[in-house]
């Protein structure tokens, strides 16, 4: 019996063109660390109700080899639910999130290994340093979300932050006893803390198939995240009204003077419509800010699970 155990856990929707290349480079990575030292791999993927071939892959991949175990879901739950499922079905000591397409080369992880043996840290966590490869205009909203996020919240969210990281079992306990149900893994991981070193490498592209993240998919992530990890939209609405409180009074101020000076002459019917548009507008934002925060809350109470698993080759989920 070995000592070590790293559990690879991978999330996996519509890849069945990308699984036997990572399938190949991991088997490399993880013979030649195994040789090495004393430790043992298990492969956990995680079929995110995938419509192609992905599932008979991997039901293939797991009658070869004893080390590959797959859980798959009923539907797809999105990939923050994936890393959910895999990090609390994990049995390693040691437990990474990869992507299946490469993205996140198994070439580093023998170097996270070892700085994670030293006995310094308790998670070596990647960080792209380029976006090559990446439209503009979506590193440009990326790079906006981050500082965005960075000012508002207190947790620390790192720009180009991978979810590829090797922690250790302290680690992905706090992470699974974190229930909740609209779940962001970037805020997630700084939220538990520990110790954690950064890797910077260059950005690889995907190996085959096409990447499942539209624009549209990564907006509606990216609000998610800043519900999830700050309150300060909440804020909004009463910073909003003490302005205009002010802005009233310094309007009536004005009237006021004009009136007793000037008489009063009949008129401003454009600066009222645009004042009146103006209050609608703000007051509906700020509505819409506290839906959003209703809306969390009311998921949130229902407790639904975060994945249903409707087949594995697991001998008993955890
Ligand atoms: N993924 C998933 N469920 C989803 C979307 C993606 O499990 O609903 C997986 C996907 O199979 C891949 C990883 O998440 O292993 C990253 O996805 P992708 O490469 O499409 O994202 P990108 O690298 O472009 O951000
Ligand atoms: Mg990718």
């Amino acid at each position: 019996m070995k000592t070590d155990i790293i559990s690879i856990i991978v999330p996996c929707y519509n890849e069945e063109a990308t699984l036997s290349y990572f399938r190949q480079e991991m088997q490399r990575t993880a013979d030649s660390m195994s040789a090495a030292g004393d430790l043992d791999f298990e492969f956990l993927f995680v079929d995110d109700g995938s419509t192609d071939q992905t599932l008979e892959q991997l039901r293939r991949f797991a009658k070869q080899d004893s080390r590959i175990r797959y859980l798959s879901f009923s539907r797809n739950f999105g990939k923050e639910a994936a890393i959910y499922a895999g990090l609390q079905n994990c049995t390693g000591n040691y437990a990474a999130v990869m992507d299946a397409d490469l993205q996140d080369p198994p070439s580093l992880l023998p170097e996270m290994y070892r700085l994670l043996q030293s006995g310094e840290f308790d998670s070596v966590a990647t960080r792209r340093v380029s976006r090559k490869g990446e439209p503009p205009i979506r590193s440009f909203f990326a790079r906006s979300f981050y500082k965005l996020i960075n000012q508002i919240s207190d947790t620390d969210i790192v720009d180009g932050a991978r979810d590829f990281r090797l922690m250790k079992r302290p680690m992905v306990d706090a992470i699974v006893s974190m229930g909740e149900y609209n779940r962001f893994s970037k805020g997630i991981f700084g939220w538990v803390g520990f110790r954690t070193k950064w890797l910077p490498y260059e950005n690889v592209e995907r190996v085959a198939g096409e990447t499942k993240w539209s624009f549209w998919k990564l907006f509606k992530y990216s609000l998610q995240g800043i519900v999830a990890f700050s309150t300060a939209p909440l804020a909004i609405a009463s910073v909003a009204g003490i302005v205009l409180c002010f802005a009233a009074f310094v309007m009536i101020c004005y009237i006021v003077i004009k009136t007793l000076i000037f008489g009063d002459p009949v008129g401003g019917w454009p600066s009222l419509a645009c004042m009146v548009m103006f209050m609608g507008g703000i007051q509906l934002f700020c509505t819409g800010i506290l839906g959003q925060y209703l809306a969390k809350t009311y998921l949130e109470t229902k407790r639904r699970p975060i994945y249903i698993v409707a087949e594995t080759n697991q001998d008993a989920l955890k």
